[in-house]
């Protein structure tokens, strides 16, 4: 089997190499991360050089990539700082997904390019409180009323709910379950909608938000896709599931590869008992675990990204990677800390942030449980 990239994705993996050396020197994700603050800047300038049109057709302003690049996109700005990847995920995810995939031609071309120069963001709102695996429960209703659509409910854990433009709204509008859901596209803007940013253990700086829709008014036009797709949120949302995985199975990586790279250079220089401590087979037997089972996790991935670009059934692979690469990084993570002994315990040093950063990856997006459920169905269970 071919596992070779193009010559074009290897000068991509350089480009963001190159622009992760240049503009996020290790102190400045550890400022950003200390002072949990949104990384605006560092997020213009991804827009600025292009980043933000990977996955957008060339006709609205972008490069026309697939999946595999954002995956080597997204890996590399992880492995260096999570919460930009977080962010610019809203975007290419969130955003150029949704109405590239969903959206009418009026709203492809009102938010794509705009999307891509940054002139625009979006957040993504499904979780509630009492709906979060459980999505298709969501209760935050709209209801049409003198022509326009009026949202009240709540959501939780909205990530960049406090900055965004367009809020991606997943609302109730008919019968309970799937099949009475609708996307509604609603501006930041609007009377009557708030977000409240909530401190998070790891991605420092997401500014994920409770967020309140209080009578917030919105015309029908701003349902995703346009008036026919009333009640058909749920299945333009599970459009946008196999690349989500993916692409947190990719921030998965870039952070576990971060900790074990970490790990790997303190061994070869802390000394204890005379020699340095990776020359210890148990330090060397965790490094080696680490380093096998990072592979091991990239290989699936990018073998369901293999499937997904090549138009393949592939849901059960892309669950597998989303389970497996964040719970191998997660164990990286640990290993790195334990490489470390007391200064791993410290904040002076990454390995720390490495585990905080890296435990969202098997909750977000649906949860380590929630893919084993799905993997079981596909195994006819
Ligand atoms: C930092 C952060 C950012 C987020 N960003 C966003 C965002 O931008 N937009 C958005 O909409 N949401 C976002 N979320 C929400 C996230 O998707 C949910 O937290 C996640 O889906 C889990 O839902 P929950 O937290 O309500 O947990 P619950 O669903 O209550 O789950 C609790 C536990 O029960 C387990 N469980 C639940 N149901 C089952 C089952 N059927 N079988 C087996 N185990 C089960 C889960 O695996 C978990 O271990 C974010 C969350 C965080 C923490």
């Amino acid at each position: 089997m071919d596992f070779t990239f193009t010559e074009e994705q290897e000068m991509l993996r350089e480009t963001v190499r190159r622009f992760v050396e240049q503009e996020i020197p290790p102190e400045k994700a550890r400022e950003i991360d200390e002072r949990d603050e949104f990384p605006h800047e560092l997020l213009q300038k991804l827009c600025d050089l292009g980043f933000m049109g990977i996955n957008v057709p060339e006709e609205y302003g972008g490069q026309g990539g697939n999946v595999v690049d954002e995956m080597i996109f997204f890996e590399e700005l992880a492995k260096r700082m999570p919460v930009l990847a977080w962010a610019a995920g809203n975007i290419i995810l969130y955003g150029n997904h949704i109405i590239g995939t969903n959206g009418n031609e009026e709203q492809k071309r009102e938010y794509l390019p705009k999307l891509v120069n940054g002139e625009l963001k979006f957040a993504y709102a499904l979780t509630e409180p009492n709906a979060g695996s459980d999505a298709a429960n969501i209760r935050t209703k709209a209801v049409l009323k003198d022509g326009r659509y009026v949202i009240t409910g709540s959501k939780i854990f909205i990530t960049g709910a406090g900055i965004a433009d367009i809020i991606v709204t997943n609302c109730r509008t008919g019968a309970p379950g799937t099949k009475g859901i609708t996307v509604f596209l609603v501006d930041a803007k609007s009377k009557g909608y708030s977000a409240r940013p909530i401190k998070m253990v790891g991605h420092k700086g997401s500014n994920t938000c409770e967020v309140h829709y209080d009578d917030v008014e919105v015309t029908p036009d701003m349902i995703l896709g346009g008036e026919e797709f009333l009640d058909r949120g749920w299945y333009q949302m599970m459009r946008l599931l196999n690349k989500e995985r993916l692409v947190l199975s990719s921030c998965a990586l870039g952070i576990g590869q971060a900790a074990f790279e970490y790990a790997l250079n303190y061994a070869k220089e802390r000394e204890q008992f005379g020699q340095p401590i990776g020359r210890f087979q148990t330090i060397q037997h965790m490094l080696a675990d680490m380093a096998t089972e990072l592979e091991a996790a990239r290989r699936l991935a990018f073998y369901a990204a293999w499937k997904e670009i090549n138009g393949m059934e592939c849901v059960k692979e892309t669950s597998m990677a989303k389970y497996y690469c964040s719970e191998v990084a997660k164990r990286a993570a640990l290993h790195g800390v334990q490489i470390l002994g007391g200064y791993g315990y410290t904040m002076e040093y990454d390995a720390q942030r490495f585990l905080r950063d890296v435990l969202i990856l098997s909750i977000g997006g649906g949860t380590s449980q929630i893919q084993k459920n799905i993997i079981g169905r596909q195994l006819g269970l």
